[in-house]
């Protein structure tokens, strides 16, 4: 249970496992833990936990469990989903689509698929709100297009892409539509079929399930090249003996989580906009980054709070028993401005004093409370002592000046 000295706001970083799914996976570990793949009776065990999850996980998604590859993580997924379309769509093409907000597991593979397989890829702008554009799409198609991978949902500023509107322009173009729905899928409702999606990854950390475990939904009929080569597990397409108990783990987190989703969503969309309208009503000077309402994340908060480091916020609000995360990621030493501020068209100052604080089942109105109490009065000192507030502080009396 949090405490209001424990407030958790970084469930878009990971959510604590459910002790009920927790206590389906354990018989799996201990009890049963025979080798699905062996013939004799007592491993059947392993098989059917198996076979069951994956018709949770195809319930919930409305697909069919013929469509659902388990894999190690969304990371892998992502992999799998561009890897293995560029291998095994060579001779039609080589341009894949993408946008610049991606998730680093799609972006460092775009990456690695243009250096070491001579891949085209188009990294699609986006709007202010992080959002990319239906017309924009379509002119960046060509006739060597294979792959459109849209995320379906940001995991620094919760902006919801179009969709349905990608997956049917995508299906009439004859080309491939994958989607990165780690975050997505642990808080909206999807259906695989209504939307047009051809491949999609999801992550079981991500909704109160065990870290390390993923699936790919792979429309019927589409053939992938493998990127695990070795046994022939998952129908000889992901070869590795299976995470028994991550299967049945994840498989028992996403069919909980499709039952509580009509009603958690409302109580999370409640508890974000009362966040969001407190810090902008208790905070001068401040930014909301990504899109309103409905196209937001349930559980996403973003903002940029000009003149204060987002890195020392994170530290004082740590100091205070709440843990958040900040939009600033620390690469190779240095740190850099997160990709996805600056796509949106954040400034350097704006995009380092980010803070990205996300809920989820445990964060109740008392933790969004505590957070409006604490967060003005560390804002106000720190800006006290920041030279970068009295640049800004300086530079808005000169404008104001001079109009
Ligand atoms: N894609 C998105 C949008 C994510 O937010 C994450 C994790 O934060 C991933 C992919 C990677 O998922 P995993 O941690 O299961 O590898």
């Amino acid at each position: 249970m949090q405490t209001n000295k424990n407030a958790y706001f970084d469930y878009a970083a990971t959510t604590p496992m459910d002790p009920e799914v927790l206590e389906a996976m354990t018989p799996y570990f201990t009890e049963f833990f025979g080798n699905p793949s062996s013939v004799y009776s007592f491993a059947s065990k392993s098989r059917s936990a198996i076979e069951k999850a994956r018709n949770q996980v195809a319930k919930a998604l409305n697909a069919t469990p013929e469509e659902i590859f388990f894999t190690g993580s969304g990371t892998e997924a992502n992999n799998w989903a561009l890897k293995g379309t560029l291998e095994k769509l060579r001779s039609k093409g080589n341009h894949i689509i993408t946008a610049k907000i991606e998730h680093h597991a799609i972006l460092h593979t775009c990456e690695y698929l243009e250096k070491i397989a001579g891949a085209k890829v188009t990294y699609l702008p986006v709007d202010e709100e992080g959002r990319i554009s239906m017309s924009e799409l379509e002119a960046a198609m060509t006739d060597k297009t294979i792959l459109v991978s849209i995320m379906f949902a940001n995991n620094e500023i919760g902006t919801i892409q179009p969709v349905k509107a990608i997956g049917k322009l995508c299906r009439k173009k004859g080309v491939l539509f994958h989607t990165d729905a780690v975050q997505a899928a642990a808080q909206l409702d999807i259906d695989v079929q209504d939307l047009c999606i051809d491949m999609m990854s999801i992550s079981a950390h991500k909704m109160y399930g065990p870290k390390g475990m993923g699936a790919l939904y792979l429309r019927k009929g589409i053939r992938l090249e493998n990127l695990m080569h070795g046994g022939g597990q998952e129908k000889g397409r992901r070869a590795s003996t299976e995470n028994t108990a991550g299967i049945v783990g994840m498989g028992f987190a996403m069919e909980k989580m499709k039952i509580s989703l009509p009603q958690e969503k409302a109580r999370l969309c409640a508890l974000r906009d009362r966040l969001i309208d407190g810090v902008l009503k208790a905070v001068p000077h401040v930014k909301l980054n990504g899109a309103k309402n409905d196209e937001r994340l349930p559980n996403n908060t973003n903002f940029s709070f000009i003149g204060v480091e987002g890195e020392t916020l994170l530290l004082d609000l740590d100091s205070r028993g709440i843990s958040a995360s900040t939009g600033s990621a620390c690469t190779s030493g240095s740190l850099d401005p997160s990709h996805v501020l600056m796509a949106i068209g954040l400034t350097h100052e704006q995009a380092h004093g980010s803070l990205r604080m996300t809920m989820g089942r445990h964060t109740t109105d008392e933790h969004v409370d505590y957070v409006l109490e604490t967060l003005p009065g560390i804002i106000a000192k720190r800006r006290e002592m920041s030279p970068l507030w009295e640049d800004y502080l300086a530079n808005l009396a000169n404008q104001k000046k001079s109009n």
